[in-house]
């Protein structure tokens, strides 16, 4: 076996020098395949770069013919080159042309040359381009000589993503790298909008690549990796709510990758190769993510992931850098784009310089999604691929409406976007001429539109959307953005700040609703829950621990002294409840009047009808509380078991069929009966379609994301309700397999031209 010249540290060495010199492209390419070959010992080394239109073209190469530069070229998935650059993979052969997928370019001159070793160019898991050296001999390359190529190849990545080859292009031939892509995913939230991306949790750019010495080196990665393992057992043994259930799983898995050996042997051997730590880690995590993109097992997919995590973290170890820098280098116009995010964490960015977000996964009910709806940002989620696909910087467009986001858009689909974002500003003045109109249908019939809410940064929502008052406000989320207990006066304090906002109109306070899928960093549960969902959540967990709601009934009389005060209470399952709930605000009540406090001047309490054991207990229910508000994302989730914040069964079941839809309008019928006044505050209230839904089955007040407002009062005004209400009758009546109620109200709606 012949050795390697001078051994990859050599190599790497003597790139550095070259990236570093002042050289035009070609020339630059040309000096770097050259050092390779005589490095490694081989006759010929050549390097093919991915175009946009699938064709990899040979860029340098020393030991072929000259002349084929720019003029070899192989499809994607054609010949040996094509096949390595399709799956990601080498190949490492003693005689190539045995293999089934030699393809043989005569311009190269290549069939003297048995031996051929080639790897993909990688970066973040993409195939840019494929490096391969070959020899007339047929020998087998050795494995310590693959990892040094990929090492290169991680190295030529670099420079071909800062753009360096650009000039080498032909005219309308763009690298691959560079490609506009369109994605589709579901929308989550309606609006447009143009900007750069920004990768939520940026891969970092790791520009130090070589390493001065090896054995200070490792030491680096040996420390970075135990303070790694160390924060991820610090984690585990904290019992919180935070880390039970998924979390925990997830962290068991980070510390089992952690403790890996394979994993650490291959971050080891990179640093011996020459490479820094952090370098290391990013060639070690991108060769695996290329290994790995064609699982589709989601078990596998999922563990990805949490690689992907941990290797964040270590770099972020190895780099002492914390998530916060971020936030100011953010650019005005700001796409977001995550695998998944926490509802406290995109509230970090300022929502000034945000125009959309984009998430992997996300489910339309999550918080997060709600956040992003709650101020108004176009939202597309379960968009496959698209932390990979996009780079800090690149211009994007977010189609919240159509669910789709274009990377990198051609000028044609820029234009048309504009034009779309001209067109629905025509349309938010239509709605904003609506606001001051009543919201009254064709036919005469009043119905009220609230506004959800949760924060202080909602409220000037209020005036700007024209809505009636705010229908729910979630003060939990007052908790969850905290880092400990908000104390008594500053939840007194949002409260004042919100009823002083709505200036009289109605605002409907739903007490602390945790528990489930809101967790509190900061508070410990009993024990880890099965599921949350059924477990220890809202009202619950208030009455068992009355402390805290004693708290917050006591701030909300506080600050609605000499106005009305209306509370609502979550995922009631039982009359019973409500009257618990009632004996500590009642002596609240009597507290402060002792104390000569001014109290409300009327004090109404309701339910949320969220947990389908209500729905037996309607007019028990009806006679123990002022109003009911439906809480659809959670009745939906228990009635048809289907978990509201699994992506996978998202869309199984459609809560405008005829079971739910009988659902809510027996609870109506109930309301009406009793005089009790219900509303509906899930987020089925704030598309138009499902809005014209629920007034056909009698619901008269609804309340949503403020930014729904605009589009279900254009849809109410031009609604003959008398009609859709007999619709609506025959269409409940009659369930059959064939019954499509979507459908049904879509061809209503083009009849009598409903915009929806
Ligand atoms: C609901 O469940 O529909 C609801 C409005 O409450 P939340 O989404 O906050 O659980
Ligand atoms: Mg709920």
């Amino acid at each position: 076996m012949r050795e390697m010249a001078g051994g990859p540290r050599v190599l790497l060495k003597r790139l550095r020098e070259m990236m570093a010199e002042a050289l035009e492209p070609q020339e630059r390419l040309d000096r770097i395949v050259r050092e390779i070959a005589q490095n490694m010992v081989a006759e010929v080394c050549s390097l093919y770069i991915l175009r946009s239109d699938s064709v990899l073209e040979l860029y340098a190469t020393e030991g072929l013919n000259p002349s084929a530069v720019h003029l070899a070229q192989l499809r994607l998935g054609q010949g040996l080159v094509g096949t390595i650059a399709a799956s990601a993979r080498a190949l490492n052969l003693s005689d190539a042309q045995k293999h089934p997928a030699f393809a043989y370019l005569p311009e190269t001159g290549e069939e003297i040359y048995h031996s051929f070793l080639g790897v993909p160019v990688l970066r973040a898991g993409r195939t840019l381009g494929v490096l391969v050296v070959q020899n007339r001999t047929k020998r087998h390359y050795r494995e310590d000589e693959e990892e040094a190529l990929e090492t290169v190849a991680m190295v030529i990545a670099e420079m071909i993503a800062t753009g360096d080859l650009a000039r080498l292009n032909r005219a309308g031939i763009e690298l691959d790298l560079r490609r506009a892509v369109t994605l589709s995913g579901l929308a989550f939230n309606d609006g447009v909008g143009l900007g750069h991306v920004v990768l939520h949790e940026p891969r970092i750019v790791v520009t130090n690549l070589f390493n001065e010495d090896s054995e200070e080196e490792l030491e680096r990665l040996e420390v970075a990796l135990s303070s790694l393992r160390l924060s991820i057992d610090d984690m585990l043994s904290r019992r919180e709510v935070a880390f039970e259930g998924e979390h925990r799983a997830v962290l068991e898995a980070y510390r089992m990758f952690a403790n890996d050996r394979g994993w650490v042997r291959r971050l080891e051997e990179a640093v011996r190769n020459g490479l820094t730590a952090e370098a290391a880690v990013e060639k070690v995590q991108s060769d695996m993510r290329a290994r790995m993109m064609h699982m589709t097992d989601p078990y596998l997919r999922e563990r990805m992931s949490d690689l992907d995590d941990l290797a964040n973290r270590l770099l972020r170890q190895l780099l002492g850098r914390g998530p916060d820098a971020l936030a100011e280098a953010l650019p005005k116009d700001a796409i977001l784009v995550a695998r998944n995010m926490g509802a406290a964490e995109l509230l970090d960015y300022p929502r000034q310089k945000l125009r959309g977000l984009v998430l992997e996964d996300g489910a339309p009910t999550s918080h997060i999604v709600i956040v992003a709806r709650a101020i108004g940002l176009p939202t597309v989620g379960e968009v496959k691929g698209a932390v990979s696909m996009a780079e800090n910087g690149d211009a994007a467009i977010v189609d919240g409406e159509d669910g789709q986001v274009h990377l990198r858009p051609q000028s044609d689909i820029e234009a048309a976007y504009t034009e779309k974002v001209r067109f629905r500003a025509r349309r938010q003045k239509i709605y904003r001429e609506l606001r001051d109109k009543p919201s009254r249908t064709k036919d005469g019939q009043d119905v009220a539109l609230f506004m959800n809410a949760g924060l202080a940064v909602d409220l000037p929502q209020l005036a700007q959307s024209g809505a009636e008052g705010i229908g729910l406000f979630r003060t939990e989320l007052q908790f969850m953005v905290a880092s400990t207990f908000p104390r008594a006066e500053a939840q007194e304090r949002l409260y004042r700040e919100v009823l002083e906002a709505a200036d009289g109109k109605p605002v409907t306070f739903r007490t602390i609703d945790i528990g489930g899928d809101k967790v509190l960093p900061y508070f410990k549960g009993p024990q880890q829950e099965e599921n949350p969902a059924l477990g220890w959540r809202a009202i619950r967990l208030t009455l068992d621990r009355p402390g805290l709601l004693r708290t917050q009934i006591r701030a909300l009389l506080k600050a609605a002294g000499g106005r009305e005060l209306r509370l609502m209470l979550p995922m009631v399952t039982e009359v019973a409840e409500i009257q618990q709930a009632r004996a500590i605000i009642d002596r609240e009540v009597r507290h402060l009047s002792r104390f000569a406090h001014l109290l409300p001047t009327e004090l109404k309490i309701g339910a949320m009808i969220e947990v389908p054991a209500l729905l037996w207990q309607l007019d028990e229910l009806m006679e123990a509380v002022d109003f009911v508000s439906v809480g659809s994302n959670d009745l939906f989730q228990f009635v048809t078991a289907t978990d509201r914040g699994n992506t996978r069964i998202a869309d199984r079941f459609d809560p405008l069929s005829v079971p739910f839809l009988r659902i809510l309008r027996q609870i109506v019928r109930a309301g009406d009966a009793a005089g009790t006044p219900v509303t509906l505050c899930g987020e089925l209230a704030g598309r138009p379609v499902s809005a014209m839904a629920l007034l056909g089955i009698g619901f008269r007040a609804i309340s949503m994301a403020p930014a729904s407002i605009g589009p279900v009062k254009a849809m109410l005004t031009e609604l003959p309700l008398d009609k859709l209400e007999a619709v609506m009758d025959e269409a409940l009546a009659n369930h059959s397999a064939k019954t499509n109620i979507r459908q049904t109200l879509r061809q209503f709606a083009a009849t009598h031209e409903i915009p929806l």
